[in-house]
């Protein structure tokens, strides 16, 4: 007998567990653990999902075990690396297996797709008998058991395969196009029957003529030749072409590449590359911290060391913070090497996604490059994994399940014995933290390339009366340096630090501030659409004209958008050309990269956004960076505050002359003083280190401390409270003395889409008791999903708000 351990498709605390199946003979030798299934579940009739995770030969099961209805892959859909990780997981994050487990899978897999059988040998005779003449078949839920059994042996007699097809239109755009079917002389006698004056159709048969090569020939390609429409549709009642509609495929956001060469390194890139290839050489599951200033050349680095592990017939995986936001870096992969690498993002439609997927999967690539859900993708034989820009906030999911990637990927490189190497210029104090113990080893790169010094920063005190007399935004001196900049045709990156409520709207009059209905938000105002808008639930209203309170007409936009920026700039600079990079200008497909090829271009003089043009570019004509709010980061309640404004400041700093011009960096500010400001300044991570070590050790906080964040929601305050408290009273229980337990208080944005939130912080050293009580925890608070309470719980939060 073979018996299946499933974990069914049921979100519960309760089925967070396998259950046994019967493999019917029909299925035993089609099931593999890694397969979805279809199983019966609970009493009645209903079916459900489930994925396979063992097989074995004995139950400790009394009764009759139920069979498995249905194989829903006929291929496994996941290793059983990616199995036994789900399981750590689960653990890991206080989250179901089975939300582990679809998220290791690319998003079309959970959605609709179709299963083809392919022969891979036309003359074989079962497989003539099978396919009777058809190119593929589609496997449906409907086909008999012996079908699917004969299908099963032919894969694995490698004389058939199994593709998946996605129903997706979204990753093939229907374009129209002209096609013909006369030949060049067909052609050229239909051209002298045209009447002399017919000049649209000459020029269009011409064109015909000279690009029969490249038909069929899309109508946009026409229009750009300045062949209209009508022109088309004369020819095609004259029988000269035909209109067609062809599928194109989507090609991934970005430029085409140049090929580039390994390039000669640095005394500090060259002691980082050697040590990083002799643990690839090793087989070592070591991790590096790369400490190294911005335009230090970490990238070669990466590069390199990559090519040490392909060079090796291994796999490399690296992590960008967003791929979008980083699409040079994507372009120095793919530069080197090529069609061997796959890139992963969230840009990508599900079809793309599904093929990059499969690519990956089957050997096709040997480098990965990907946002954080990146980290599960199904390369063997990893021989390095990559972390750029660690620090960043975005590698940690904010939903279920609660995973940092750079945890995944230390767990798959001890299971590949690969290390693991994390760079940034201003490294989580975490990740510093850990090479001080030793638990990661340092690399120091203290140089720019080319001995290029660091930009030279001046601070601006904003509460100066020279600068607080200013009308607008900018300071006289950042004017000035503008002003400069444009004089010797170089370029300037503005940056506005926001936290995302400004525009909104207040009546002077009163202090009316116009809010959210549902949530305990400001409305925020957006141009596109000419309206205020929540950022958390969508509502929408009209603009008021007057105050809603007290009638004034006194009621304006208040906070420093970016478009009121470039208002500004465009006042005092007529003649510069801005371009500006904001949640509004990207909302569309590719339209980051697009902004960024402008200005790399020099399309542009000034590019003005928010912090998504703080990372990682590397543009040679920039001189200059202001940043115009240094403060607001600060402000955040969050404890990492300093960080992310030491960070912020320290990495839109370091895009400041990075080729053979040296660079300015202003920083306007009201806290001139602030250490994070200050050390950002001279870009001293390590002095800046120190402090926030020193601040965190007296607040009891990160490294110091390890953090868990419980937080509970309900539509009633009351409840809330009531179930945070219960929470509370829980925790209690399991702790020692020397654990904090901070709350229950209101998150700061207290209530979202009509549901309060409550927060307990648990701050700790060693408390054995803690992670059984939160399994508890999260199975005490299931039954009361129904009643209408989330209770969510993080470990490590990324943000506390
Ligand atoms: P980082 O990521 O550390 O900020 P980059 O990798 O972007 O720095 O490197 C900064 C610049 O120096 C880039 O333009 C890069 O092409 C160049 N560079 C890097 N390494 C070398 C090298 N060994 N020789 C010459 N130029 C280099
Ligand atoms: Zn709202
Ligand atoms: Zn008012």
């Amino acid at each position: 007998m073979t018996v299946a351990e499933v974990i069914v498709d049921v979100p519960t605390m309760q089925t967070n567990r396998p259950f046994e199946y019967d493999v019917p003979s029909n299925l035993s030798e089609v099931v593999e653990p890694g397969m979805r299934v279809e199983v019966p579940f609970g009493r009645g009739k209903r079916k459900i999902q489930g994925f396979v995770m063992k097989l074995k030969n004995t139950s400790d099961f009394k009764g009759k075990l139920k069979p498995i209805d249905r194989v829903i892959d006929l291929r496994p859909v996941l290793s059983s690396e990616m199995l036994d990780l789900s399981s750590w997981l689960a653990n890991r994050t206080y989250s179901f297996q089975i939300s582990c487990l679809q998220t290791m899978l690319p998003n079309v897999m959970r959605a609709k797709y179709h299963q083809l059988v392919i022969p891979k040998d036309d003359d074989d005779s079962e497989n003539q008998k099978l396919f009777q003449g058809q190119d593929n078949i589609e496997v449906t839920s409907q086909m008999s058991d012996e079908t699917i059994r004969l299908i099963n042996r032919l894969k694995r007699q490698d004389k058939v395969e199994i593709e998946y097809v996605v129903e997706n239109k979204a990753s093939q755009i229907k374009r129209q196009a002209i096609t013909t079917t006369l030949n060049p002389i067909q052609l050229r006698e239909k051209r002298n029957e045209l009447r002399s004056n017919a000049k649209a159709q000459l020029k269009l048969v011409n064109y015909l003529i000279d690009n029969l090569n490249n038909l069929p020939i899309e109508l946009s390609t026409l229009s750009s030749e300045g062949i209209n429409r009508a022109a088309i549709k004369t020819a095609e009642k004259n029988d000269i072409l035909s209109v067609v509609e062809v599928t194109k495929r989507r090609k991934p956001v970005g430029v085409t590449p140049e090929k580039t060469t390994k390039m000669d390194l640095s005394e500090e890139q060259s002691q980082a590359v050697d040590q990083i290839n002799q643990a690839i050489d090793s087989k070592e599951a070591k991790t590096f911290l790369i400490e190294g200033v911005t335009g230090s050349g970490k990238t070669e680095v990466y590069l390199q060391t990559i090519d040490r592990a392909v060079t090796e017939n291994k796999t490399a995986l690296m992590l960008v913070p967003e791929i979008s936001l980083t699409p040079q870096m994507v372009n120095r992969v793919t530069g080197r090497f090529g069609n061997k690498v796959a890139v992963l993002h969230s840009g990508l439609s599900s079809g793309e996604r599904y093929d990059e997927w499969t690519r990956i999967e089957n050997g096709s690539v040997q480098v990965v490059v990907g946002a954080r859900s990146a980290i599960f993708a199904p390369l063997k034989n990893i021989g390095l994994i990559i972390i750029d820009e660690e620090h960043e906030a975005s590698y940690k999911q904010d939903d279920n399940p609660r995973y940092h990637a750079r945890d995944v990927a230390l767990w798959r490189a001890k299971k590949h014995n690969c290390p693991v190497v994390l760079g940034s210029a201003t490294p989580s104090l975490e990740s510093r933290a850990r090479a001080q113990k030793g638990v990661y080893q340092l690399i120091n790169m203290k140089k720019r390339i080319n001995q290029q010094p660091l930009p030279h920063v001046q601070i601006v005190d904003m509460r100066d009366s020279e600068n607080s007399a200013v009308k607008g935004d900018l300071s006289p001196l950042l004017q000035d340096k503008l002003w400069r900049v444009l004089k010797r045709h170089e370029q300037a990156i503005i940056l506005l630090n926001r936290r995302g409520y400004s525009s909104f709207m207040m009546c002077r009059e009163c202090g009316f501030v116009l809010k959210c209905p549902n949530c305990d938000v400001s409305l925020t105002y957006h141009k596109d659409l000419g309206k205020m808008k929540c950022h958390y639930c969508g509502h929408e209203e009209e603009v008021p004209e007057t105050c809603p309170q007290c009638h004034s007409k006194k009621i304006g936009f208040y906070g420093t958008g970016t478009q009121n920026l470039e208002r500004q700039l465009n006042e005092l600079l007529p003649e510069a050309r801005i371009l500006r990079m904001d949640v509004d200008t990207t909302r569309r497909k590719g339209a980051h990269a697009k902004i960024l090829k402008q200005f790399g271009d020099q399309n542009a003089d000034i590019l003005l956004g928010t912090q998504m043009i703080a990372k990682g570019l590397d543009f040679p004509n920039v001189t200059l960076v202001g940043v115009v709010n240094a403060d607001t980061t600060l402000s955040l309640s969050d404890y990492r505050a300093s960080e992310r404004t030491f960070q912020l400041l320290t990495q839109a700093s370091g895009r400041a002359g990075r080729a053979d011009k040296s660079g300015n960096v202003i920083i306007q500010t009201f806290n001139p003083d602030h250490y994070a400001i200050k050390d950002a300044a001279v870009q001293d991570y390590e002095t800046f280190y120190k402090q926030e070590m020193y601040l965190r050790h007296q607040a009891n906080y990160t490294p110091y401390y390890f953090t868990t964040l419980i937080s509970v929601s309900h539509k009633d305050e009351g409840q809330t409270l009531k179930q945070a408290y219960w929470l509370k009273r829980q925790l209690t229980t399991a702790l020692s003395d020397s654990a904090i337990l901070l709350g229950p208080s209101p998150t700061m944005v207290s209530r979202k889409q009509n549901k309060y939130y409550y927060q307990i912080i648990v701050k700790y050293k060693h408390e054995p008791k803690l992670h059984q009580k939160l399994l508890e925890i999260l199975n005490d608070t299931q039954a009361d999903t129904k009643k209408g309470f989330t209770v969510a719980i993080d470990n490590e939060p990324q943000h506390i708000d």
